[in-house]
């Protein structure tokens, strides 16, 4: 997990010693197999113990989450419905929003944050497709957090009954542990990526209030099963709701908006009072 991996401020770790709380059983290979994340706390970092592990996600977390607060208080009272769309590099998040403002922008204004390691490319398309964005460079990070989100939309447009669309970093594995405030979570997973995945990254499935299977205009052309995908996905998170969409020819998107709407209507917004 990346609270403690080096890309969070973890007050630095401590030097390496032979007491740090595991033995050598638990890294002895099973059937071929070592787990590193049997412990405590579910991750091993070299020279730390799990307590200490723990103590130090808790603190990232527990920081994280106080901005998560008023971002997610600052986007009520606003009237602003936000979506946290998270995967791997490549599942297309970028093109789905491009395709989202062209086909909702009219009757619902977007903005959009957009969270990668380096370079405005994805900013831009979005600022082409017409929607306000502002582009967050993590640098070495591998995820956006709720105090970063924070800073963006002291510059983004924020119109009552809009939707922000928060683009994570492309990874399925650090984001999930980071709540930006959103109201929702949507994981997407793309065709190309294997159907084993719910079962490989299993938190961040497990976070998912959605899950968008992407790229279904592919399924000719791949061995992917999609059927079995939709199954692991429930299976690992039977409280997420799934869809399969392709952006190139919109099969599957009206679910998706319909699901989206949904949400919109629960959230009472007053008329005529923009912020
Ligand atoms: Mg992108």
């Amino acid at each position: 997990m990346c609270t403690v991996c080096g890309c969070g401020e973890t007050g630095g770790h401590e030097p390496h010693g032979h007491g740090h709380g595991h033995g050598p059983h638990e890294h002895a290979p099973a059937g071929g197999a070592i787990d590193f994340g049997a412990g405590l706390a579910g991750v091993h970092i070299a020279g730390l113990t799990q307590a200490r592990t723990i103590a130090i996600e808790q603190d990232i977390l527990s920081k994280n989450d106080a901005y998560a607060r008023a971002n997610r208080a600052r986007l009520a009272d606003a009237g602003v419905l936000a979506f946290n769309l998270l995967s791997s590099p490549g599942s297309g998040k970028t093109s789905l929003l491009v395709r989202m403002i062209a086909d909702l922008g009219e009757r619902r204004p977007i903005a959009v944050i957009e969270g990668d390691q380096q370079t405005s490319r994805d900013a831009e398309r979005i600022r082409a497709a017409g929607a306000p964005a502002v582009q967050i460079n993590t640098g070495k990070g591998c995820h956006l957090d709720a105090h970063m989100v924070g800073h963006a939309l002291d510059a983004l447009p924020l119109p009552r009954g809009g939707l922000l669309l928060i683009e994570n970093v492309g990874n399925l594995v650090c984001p999930a542990a980071f709540d930006l405030g959103e109201a929702k979570k949507v994981v997407m997973l793309s065709v190309t990526e294997g159907e084993d995945k719910p079962l490989k990254y299993p938190d961040m499935f497990a976070a998912a209030d959605l899950v968008v299977i992407t790229k279904i205009d592919l399924l000719p052309h791949l061995d992917f099963d999609l059927p079995a995908c939709l199954e692991t996905a429930r299976r690992v998170n039977p409280r997420a709701a799934v869809l399969a969409v392709s952006v190139r020819t919109g099969e599957g998107l009206p679910a998706f908006y319909a699901w989206i709407e949904a949400r919109a209507s629960l959230m009472a917004a007053p008329a005529g009072d923009p912020a």
